[in-house]
């Protein structure tokens, strides 16, 4: 994408020198991640040409001569994070995705909406056999960025949980929620996503728009993961929250939130906001998607097809994820 409001075009570049700790891979199938879509709508900073995409599976084509935990043929998954530094404290305690010098797969580097891709290895994850390239693809933002909110607050089997949102993120969360054996429900402004929402895992389903549904579920939820990709009603959403509850936002519209003080005060509530994960909480999050068989629900097309995909996503034609494959 060479500007803003330009459709995608297929175009050439020279990639970066593979430096010895670096991985090149061919990539054969990369998901559209609706950050994907805040790049190329400039709702977030972005400099061009653009080449998106950070959901990637591929195979690895060639090697850095330091790289000793991946062979050439090796099938990886690369995500939203490409390198650290590897030298600060965050990156030393095993929370590369904190790293301050850390580079993003697709804003100032070239994507995953290409042919191959030259990243840190140490970004490049081995996907489990049992999960498809098609399957895995999402997994690498939207799976990650779900899972690691579980993991990091601790989420237990005894808990209420809520989704809001069931877009690309939302509908992996109901899979995880339920594969953490928890009690799940659904929050969305698309009654038609009942049936689905229901087979990836939740037990209840409730219309955002539903006045009566909401005022059931006030003060039930331990844990609420917002995934929306627009602005939303906050002050309904607080209102959702047992005491002592978690409400993480996930979902990342151009946008400021506006919360009353009284329910953060009286029911001790914790607001929160997160960022992907770790590389460890990344290979955790593949290995707990292969034995739960979490699978996200995808819809394939051409990478040449990439600006009709795009068309439809805006137009909220996908359920639940797209996948482009070369
Ligand atoms: P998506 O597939 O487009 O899903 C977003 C969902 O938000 C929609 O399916 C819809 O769910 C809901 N929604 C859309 N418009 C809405 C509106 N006007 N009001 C209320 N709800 C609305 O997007 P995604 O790929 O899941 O990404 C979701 C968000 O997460 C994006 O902002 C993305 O940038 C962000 N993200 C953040 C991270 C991170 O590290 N924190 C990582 C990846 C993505 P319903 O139909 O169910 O309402
Ligand atoms: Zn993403």
């Amino acid at each position: 994408m060479t500007g803003p409001d330009q459709p995608l075009e297929k175009s050439s570049y020279e990639p970066n020198p593979l430096g010895p700790n670096d991985v090149e891979v061919e990539i054969t199938h990369t998901g559209i991640c609706h950050s994907d879509l805040h790049l190329i709508e400039h709702e977030w900073e972005v400099s061009y040409p653009l080449v998106p995409g950070h959901e990637i599976i591929g195979l690895v084509k060639d090697l850095g001569n330091e790289v000793k935990h991946l062979k050439v043929g090796s099938r990886v998954g690369i995500g939203w994070q490409r390198s650290s530094c590897h030298a600060c404290n965050f990156c030393l305690d095993g929370e590369e995705h904190y790293c301050l010098k850390q580079q993003a797969t697709c804003v100032g580097n070239y994507g995953g909406f290409a042919t191959s891709i030259r990243v840190d290895s140490h970004f490049a994850f081995e996907i489990p056999d049992e999960l498809s390239s098609e399957i895995a693809a999402p997994l690498l933002c939207a799976g990650i960025t779900v899972f690691s909110p579980f993991y990091n607050h601790k989420i237990l089997a005894t808990m209420s949980v809520g989704v809001c949102g069931i877009g690309g993120l939302g509908h992996i969360a109901l899979q995880f929620a339920k594969a953490f054996g928890c009690q799940v429900t659904a929050f969305s402004s698309t009654p038609q996503k009942e049936k689905e929402a229901k087979t990836f895992g939740a037990n209840d389903f409730v219309v955002s728009s539903d006045n009566q549904a909401m005022e059931k579920k006030k003060g039930s939820l331990d844990f609420l993961l917002v995934t929306t990709s627009e602005n939303t009603n906050w002050e309904e959403l607080i209102q959702l929250m047992a005491p002592q509850g978690i409400l993480c936002i996930v979902g990342a519209p151009h946008a400021k939130i506006q919360l009353p003080v009284m329910p953060l005060i009286q029911f001790d509530l914790i607001v929160s906001g997160s960022h992907i994960g770790s590389p460890t909480v990344m290979k955790k999050m593949l290995e707990f998607s292969a034995r739960h068989r979490v699978k996200p629900h995808v819809e394939v097309f051409p990478m040449q097809e990439v600006n009709g995909v795009i068309q439809k996503l805006k137009s909220h034609q996908i359920r639940y994820r797209a996948v482009l494959k070369n």
